[in-house]
């Protein structure tokens, strides 16, 4: 059996060492520390957003968005649907309402028109929503002009879910930066990781202290613990603070990498009919941090997406199905959507291709090998 090819490994390098190493010398074990100030400031520079927190993951991260926005219980909350869980559980743990807006077809993400036609349902029915959630899915930049204009339009204010775009723009502003409030994720299948991390983004020097205050137990100013808030522990450690200082510094490597994989990918298999790449609308530039295809099997003599994943399966190279919906999640069954049929379609035909910026040529070469035999 040939080695393994992965999805999306953890790519670590030296520079993390030496951060991590400076913890223990000096040991500043505890959570906060110059690795935790300086990653900060770090994604500060990178994003242009001035006020960040770092936080023990992007989940984390999301739930202090929607409680420095005052999201309670029975509140409605538009969350795209086409993501990761990690997007739209933190709207349950505030006892809130998940509304899921399905996708466009142009770059997979939330669909301003469904969108809209969601704002009007709920304010029709004196229930204004509190908080939009879109997603930059694998990277690619959603729809953002639509998006913010309805949000400035009707006064709601959005979270921008850019767990998996660091490095993405959309009209060369960096995604994170462009809602009220941005999130990133460092999980260790993300761009760039700290083994588990997230953070929190916003122009607002208030939220951003507040998150800092929450994510430490909502400590009050005094020598005993006082508390007058419901705190979390959600900080981030400088260890992993650490990691991501060195993760920092080869972050645009590893974004010409995932790009790279793409290029290959696409003039590798361009030519094979029935087969689409993830689509990049000219305002957007995605990290390509996977590498995704929509596969039609009425133009592939009926070879279906899990044809393809199984075949890679045998060949031990992880492949994966896109996400599965919020909207069709057991989970959340009881949640009303706002569907017009794109996302279960890409759930039930898309794949994302080993895309780590750790691949090797003959790594793509195996993998492209196999699909080409697949389905030609
Ligand atoms: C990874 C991810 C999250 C959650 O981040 P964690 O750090 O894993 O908690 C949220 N949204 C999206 C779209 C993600 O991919």
């Amino acid at each position: 059996m040939q080695r393994k090819i992965w999805l999306s490994s953890p790519h670590i390098g030296e520079q993390e060492r030496s951060f991590v190493e400076e913890a223990f010398s000096t040991n500043w074990i505890a959570p906060l520390g110059a690795n935790v100030d300086g990653f900060e400031s770090d994604l500060a520079r990178f994003t242009g957003v001035e006020y960040v927190a770092a936080l023990s993951s992007g989940t984390a991260a999301i739930h202090l968005a929607l409680v420095l926005l005052g999201v309670t219980r029975d509140d409605i909350v538009l969350c795209q649907s086409f993501t990761f869980s990690g997007s739209a559980n933190p709207i349950a743990y505030q006892g809130a309402v998940p509304v899921f807006i399905d996708s466009e077809n142009e770059t997979w993400n939330m669909d301003p028109a469904q969108l809209e036609r969601a704002i009007k349902h709920y304010i029709a029915e004196n229930k204004k929503p509190k908080a939009i959630i879109p997603v930059h899915l694998y990277g690619m930049p959603a729809k953002l002009d639509e998006i913010l204009a309805l949000a400035a339009n009707y006064e709601i204010p959005v979270i921008e879910d850019a767990a998996e775009a660091l490095g993405s723009t959309y009209r060369q502003q960096p995604c994170g930066s462009l809602g009220d409030i941005g999130i990133l994720s460092f999980n260790g299948n993300k761009i760039i990781t700290t083994s588990a991390g997230g953070a929190l983004l916003s122009r607002n020097k208030e939220w951003v202290a507040k998150a800092r205050f929450y994510s430490t137990q909502s400590r009050d100013a005094a020598p005993h613990y006082q508390h007058s808030h419901i705190g979390y522990n959600y900080r981030m450690s400088n260890i992993l603070a650490g990691i991501g200082r060195g993760q920092m510094q080869v972050l645009d490597e590893r974004i010409a990498q995932r790009r790279a994989n793409y290029e290959f990918y696409r003039n590798a298999l361009q030519d094979i009919p029935g087969l689409e790449f993830q689509p990049e609308a000219k305002e957007s530039f995605s990290n390509r941090w996977l590498t995704c295809l929509d596969i039609d099997p009425s133009r592939t003599n009926g070879i279906t997406r899990e044809d393809l994943r199984l075949q890679l399966e045998k060949e031990n190279i992880e492949s994966r199905p896109l996400w599965k919906p919020m909207h069709l999640q057991p989970v959340f069954a009881d949640a009303p959507a706002f569907e017009n049929g794109v996302s279960a379609k890409l759930f039930e035909r898309g794949l994302c291709l080993p895309s780590g910026s750790n691949l090797t040529p003959e790594d793509l070469e195996r993998v492209t090998a196999i699909i080409r035999a697949t389905l030609t």
